[in-house]
């Protein structure tokens, strides 16, 4: 057994400093970015800011109204092959929608009959599992860079510096990175096992950045603030379900309660999308996500203005004109102590 005791830092443990800035207005800061990629010759040019692959945020509605936005829409892995080929056959930005995954030998055989008819309109391509640290998904990767050896593949999720690089040199362009920080996650509860999603993000950028990998931070954010501290925490590209959760665009069961409309919301290892999608939670494992009802947000639209707007003045306070330049600007402060700085480590 070891023990870590370095301090490990959250969304909440941390503001970011105001710095001297030449920038009069908002609307002079550039929050798209070009990004490049270590294995696909793909050229990313838009907004980094990406729905969650859940069925309730992950939907062709969804990406819709967020490609208005030049925001992506990693969608959800349980529509039917010719769906997604409509769908991506009729998208203009290629780098609107991600197609997602899991390893399974079923998904990859879907994935290849897909690939086989979509004419080149799937670019962008998200592997995803809870736990990214297993021998059969490094695997999994390596199979589908050698078949596909310039789509953008996203791989995930896991937290560590070491992991990254490993799924970076199996094939991935950009790393998606966080376990247990999710609205609706219950992995921390259930197993124990997380890793504070800031410090996370700063790690796996480091270690990404060093092999012209990318990262995606995923699950955690709340409010438009955290996505501002995801970036200046070197994430490359930021995913979120609550925050794009309870809209007109989304999946998921809409009720009625004390005469107000509610919107069901669930992680993907719930019991509720287990009963959808698997029939039921198998007797040897234990779900590890929950449902919450929101009450109805309306369209998506305001709800982009705000997350976007929250970011471009972020960028504003520490002067940085271009989105690009906002970690190498951010100092952060931290507002928390651990419970070792309060009480001394014994
Ligand atoms: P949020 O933005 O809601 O905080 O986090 C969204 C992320 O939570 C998703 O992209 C996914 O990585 C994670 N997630 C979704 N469903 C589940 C679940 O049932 N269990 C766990 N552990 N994570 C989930």
């Amino acid at each position: 057994m070891h023990i870590e005791t370095d301090v490990k830092l959250d969304f909440k443990d941390v503001l970011i400093r105001p710095k001297r800035s030449t920038l009069t207005s908002r609307s002079e800061v550039d929050i798209t970015r070009e990004i490049k990629f270590r294995w696909s010759s793909e050229v990313f040019n838009s907004v980094p800011v990406i729905a969650a692959n859940m069925d309730t945020t992950g939907t062709f509605e969804m990406a819709r109204a967020l490609d208005a936005h030049g925001m992506m829409t990693a969608l959800h892995k349980h529509y039917g092959a010719d769906e997604y080929l409509n769908f991506f056959s009729s998208l203009e930005r290629k780098s609107a929608a991600f197609y997602s995954l899991g390893i399974g030998q079923r998904e990859w055989d879907q994935f290849e009959s897909v690939m086989q008819r979509a004419n080149g309109s799937i670019r962008y391509v998200c592997i995803d599992v809870a736990n990214g640290y297993t021998e059969a998904f490094v695997r999994f990767i390596e199979k589908m860079r050698a078949a596909y050896p310039d789509i953008v593949i996203m791989a995930g999720n896991v937290v560590t510096g070491d992991m990254t690089e490993e799924l970076v040199l199996a094939g991935a362009d950009i790393v998606k990175v966080g376990i247990g920080p999710g609205s609706v996650c219950t992995t921390r509860k259930m197993t124990g096992v997380g890793y504070p999603q800031l410090s996370a993000i700063i790690e796996c950028a480091d270690a990404a950045h060093g092999l012209r990998g990318r990262i995606c931070a995923d699950g955690g954010c709340t409010r438009p603030g955290d996505v501002a501290k995801a970036f200046g925490a070197g994430a490359d590209f930021v995913m979120l379900g609550g925050m794009f959760a309870g809209h007109n665009e989304c999946g998921g069961e809409v009720i009625e309660r004390d005469g107000i409309k509610m919107r069901a919301f669930y992680g993907m290892s719930s019991k509720a999308a287990m009963d959808k999608y698997s029939g039921g939670v198998a007797r040897y494992r234990a779900a590890e996500g929950k449902i919450v009802y929101l009450p109805d947000r309306g369209p998506v639209d305001q709800t982009c203005l705000d997350i976007l707007g929250g970011v471009r003045s972020a960028c504003t306070y520490v002067g940085a004109k271009r989105l690009k330049e906002l970690t190498m600007r951010t100092t952060f402060i931290r507002v928390t102590q651990q419970l070792n700085e309060v009480f001394g480590k014994s």
